[in-house]
Order: structure tokens, then C-alpha cells, then sequence
């Protein structure tokens, strides 16, 4: 499995695995939980949650999916902007702790920018740090702006990640973000690096596909895996669509088909604001 580097030196796999909508309708979950022990069996062991998932829900069914096997898996999750106060942050992550079933959080991101002074959210998330609570800290849905605003935070360099959406039909990142993270070891965490409504269809990820005899979104999925310091975190609650991903992970897209997908899905030429789902 290829990995990224946090600027601490520790590698995480760059391929891992999303949760959102998972664990939210009972009927479902069976599959949900099996597809999940699929990711883990294949090596898709960097985990993605949120406690607004499911309102916890999701946080619970991947406590369940790793259940006697933490030590193999990297636990991210996500606490609310309303949650980042000094008291707020370490209540939530202990509500988080609970449902997940462990005793410490690999990567713990502020979910979107609040309105809480950002000194205060990253004093809170240190405490929890040197609690042993949490292994790292991270973002989610900042734009560089943001970025700059946290990195001139006392301890805002030790922000790990930002996790941001980021697929071929959306690369607005490309033109200032994703530089700025690379000037600073960080890695992005691309969130929808699928994006199915969107992308499934498109005529240049077919042709690609239909000569490889893989999917369109197996392409897509390679695409955002061939961009260098960036982890996807894909979303399949089907064992067919954990095996896709796991196998896209595989698929070398060569210089000529980069260029098409550049033809067809133009970086950015300017800068744009970050969009969010
Ligand atoms: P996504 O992963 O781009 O797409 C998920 C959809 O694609 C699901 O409908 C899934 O179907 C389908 N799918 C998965 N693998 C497939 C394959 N190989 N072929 C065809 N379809 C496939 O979208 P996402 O769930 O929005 O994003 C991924 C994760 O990022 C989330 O689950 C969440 O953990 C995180 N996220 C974070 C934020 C944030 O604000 N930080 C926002 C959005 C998402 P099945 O489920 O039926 O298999």
C-alpha cells in the first residue's frame, strides 16, 4: 500500500476509507460493518468518521468494525465547530472515545472553521495531545486563508492535515492550497475523491476505463491517488465497490492518459474558493 508522510516522519496509507452515511439506517448495517472489515482485510486501514455522522452512529459501527484489531488501524475523526471551545473540545472527544471503542484518537480534525478563537481550539486540542487522548490534530474545510490565520496560532504548525474535497471536476485546490500544504510536509486528506453524480459519466474517464477494462471511478480514484502528499478516503458500503478502490490503488495512469484527464478536467488557472459538501 503507497503512504504519505505527516511532517512528524510517521507514514499513513494513502488509500483509506470514508464513513459518511454509514451506520445511519439499521437494515444496512450487516453490509456496512462487512465492507468495512473488507477495507481493513485489503489494507484500507486509515478510517474516516465524524461525530456528525449518523449522530455518532458512524462513529460507533467503525468502533465495532475494529474492534480487536485497533492497533492495525488509523482512527480519524471529526468534532463539531460548536465543539471547539476550550471545555467543548475534550467533551467531545471523549463522547467520540466512547462510541469508537478506544482509547485514543489517531488524527482529530476540527470539522469545519467556527466561530471559536482558533488559540483556544488548538490550546485544547495540545491538552488532549499531551493527555495521550489524541495522536495528531488536523483541519477540515480550510482554505488557505484559514490555513494562514491557524499557522500564526501558538502551536498552529502542528496542524497534521486538512481534509478538503478534492476530485478530478474539482481541483480548485490545485491553484494555491495544495502548494501551500506541500511547503509544509502537510498532506491533504481529499474528501469525495468519487464523486459519482459527477464523474461517472464523464467520456474521458471511459475511454481510459474501457481500455483498461476497469471502471471510470477506478480512474478517478487513481487520478487523485497519483497527485503526490494526498490521501483519499473513498466511501463504499458495497464489498464490490471495496475491492474497486482497493484495486484502483494499483492502477499506474501513464503520462499520456494524465494529459487527457487534464484536457478534460482543466486545473485551475486562478484562484477559486474552496468549496465544501
Ligand atoms: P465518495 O467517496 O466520493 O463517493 C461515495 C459514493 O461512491 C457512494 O455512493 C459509494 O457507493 C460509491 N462508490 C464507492 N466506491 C465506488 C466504486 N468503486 N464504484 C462506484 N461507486 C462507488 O463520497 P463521500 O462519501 O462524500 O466522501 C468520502 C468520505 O469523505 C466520506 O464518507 C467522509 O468520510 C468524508 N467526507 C468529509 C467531508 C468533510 O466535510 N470533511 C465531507 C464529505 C465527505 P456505496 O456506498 O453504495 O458502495
Amino acid at each position: 500500500m503507497r503512504t504519505v508522510t505527516l511532517a512528524t516522519g510517521e507514514t499513513v496509507p494513502a488509500l483509506g476509507f470514508g464513513t459518511w452515511r454509514m451506520g445511519e439506517r439499521g437494515g444496512d448495517r450487516a453490509a456496512e460493518l462487512a465492507a468495512l472489515r473488507l477495507g481493513l482485510d485489503l489494507g484500507l486501514t486509515l478510517v474516516d468518521t465524524a461525530e456528525m455522522y449518523g449522530d455518532g452512529r458512524s462513529e460507533e459501527l467503525v468502533g465495532e468494525a475494529i474492534r480487536g484489531r485497533r492497533d492495525e488501524v488509523f482512527v480519524v475523526t471529526k468534532f463539531y465547530p460548536h465543539n471547539a471551545s476550550r471545555a467543548g473540545v475534550p467533551a467531545a472527544c471523549a463522547r467520540s472515545l466512547k462510541r469508537l471503542g478506544t482509547d485514543r484518537i489517531d488524527l482529530y480534525l476540527l470539522h469545519w472553521p467556527g466561530s471559536t478563537p482558533l488559540e483556544e481550539t488548538v490550546a485544547a486540542l495540545e491538552r488532549l495531545q499531551d493527555a495521550g487522548h489524541i495522536r495528531h490534530w488536523g483541519v477540515s474545510n480550510f482554505d488557505t486563508d484559514d490555513m494562514e490565520e491557524l499557522e500564526a496560532v501558538a502551536g498552529g504548525e502542528r496542524c497534521r492535515t486538512d481534509q478538503v474535497l478534492y476530485n478530478l471536476g474539482r481541483r480548485g485546490i490545485e491553484f494555491d492550497l495544495l502548494p501551500w500544504m506541500r511547503a509544509r510536509a502537510m498532506p491533504a486528506m481529499a474528501y469525495t475523491p468519487l464523486e459519482p453524480d459527477r464523474l461517472a459519466g464523464k467520456p474521458a474517464l471511459a475511454r481510459i476505463a474501457t481500455a483498461r477494462g476497469v471502471t471510470p471511478l477506478q480512474v478517478a480514484l487513481a487520478w487523485v491517488l497519483a497527485q503526490p502528499q494526498v490521501i483519499a478516503i473513498p466511501k463504499a458500503s458495497r464489498a464490490e465497490h471495496v475491492r474497486q478502490n482497493r484495486a484502483a490503488h494499483d492502477i499506474e495512469l501513464t503520462a499520456d492518459e494524465l494529459a487527457a484527464l487534464d484536457a478534460a478536467f482543466p486545473p485551475p488557472t486562478r484562484k477559486r474558493s474552496l468549496e465544501m459538501l
